[in-house]
């Protein structure tokens, strides 16, 4: 909160809203000092930022759902919903920058009724909930741990799908990928992993 002592005064410019008195001579009870009123209004603007995780197993003749695009894979991820891992980074990241918890807690795999969902839909849901709350996205950057098969040539589908789902520009949306340089998991093939940040405000 601001503690300003509002200024009033007609040259748009007063600098001196601490001091309680007009350097330029313009102070009268009909006009407002508009540098003071842009101060307390940055002020008001609040900014949360958040971060999500996700891993899935890949398995032979699954799908293999990514941002919400279907990479032609002979493995795919194994979940209860579509298992797009990026996607459910992306929600517990937007989730967790509210303050809202995560994605299990909002859309359990004990729920028959999530059996095989797309998770585009999971996270529309995701910013209508952060948008009870007066939360919009700002913008969601994130990276796809995954060895094979090579994702770049579909970047730009999902960053479109994601976009679509969450309703904001395209260019809000940026999604990167790596390899693991075939260490761990990931490196072998027997899983993917997507860490997602997304920065939220109130206006
Ligand atoms: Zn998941």
């Amino acid at each position: 909160m601001v503690s300003l002592k509002l200024i009033h005064c007609r040259s748009g410019q007063c600098l001196v809203g601490r001091t309680g008195s007009c350097r330029h001579g313009l102070v009268d009870s009909n006009s407002v000092c508009t540098f003071v009123e842009t101060i307390r209004n940055i002020a008001s603007v609040k900014i949360k930022v958040g971060f999500g995780y996700d891993v899935h197993r890949l398995v032979e003749g699954n799908l293999l759902m990514i941002g919400g695009v279907e990479v032609p894979s002979t493995r795919g991820a194994e979940g209860h919903s579509d298992a797009d891992v990026l996607v459910h980074a992306i929600c517990d990241a937007l989730l967790g920058a509210a303050g809202l918890r995560d994605i299990g807690f909002h859309f359990p795999d004990t729920n028959p009724g999530y059996k095989g969902i797309s998770s585009l839909v999971l996270l529309h849901r995701v910013v209508e909930l952060l948008a009870e709350h007066q939360w919009y996205i700002s913008n969601i950057d994130c990276t796809v741990v995954l060895q094979f098969p090579k994702i770049s040539p579909y970047i730009y589908d999902m960053q479109q799908h994601i976009a679509q789902a969450a309703g904001v520009a395209v260019t809000d949306v940026s999604v990167k990928a790596t390899t693991t340089e075939t260490l761990g998991f990931t490196g072998t093939g027997e899983g993917i992993a997507a860490y997602a940040v997304a920065l939220i405000s109130n206006a």
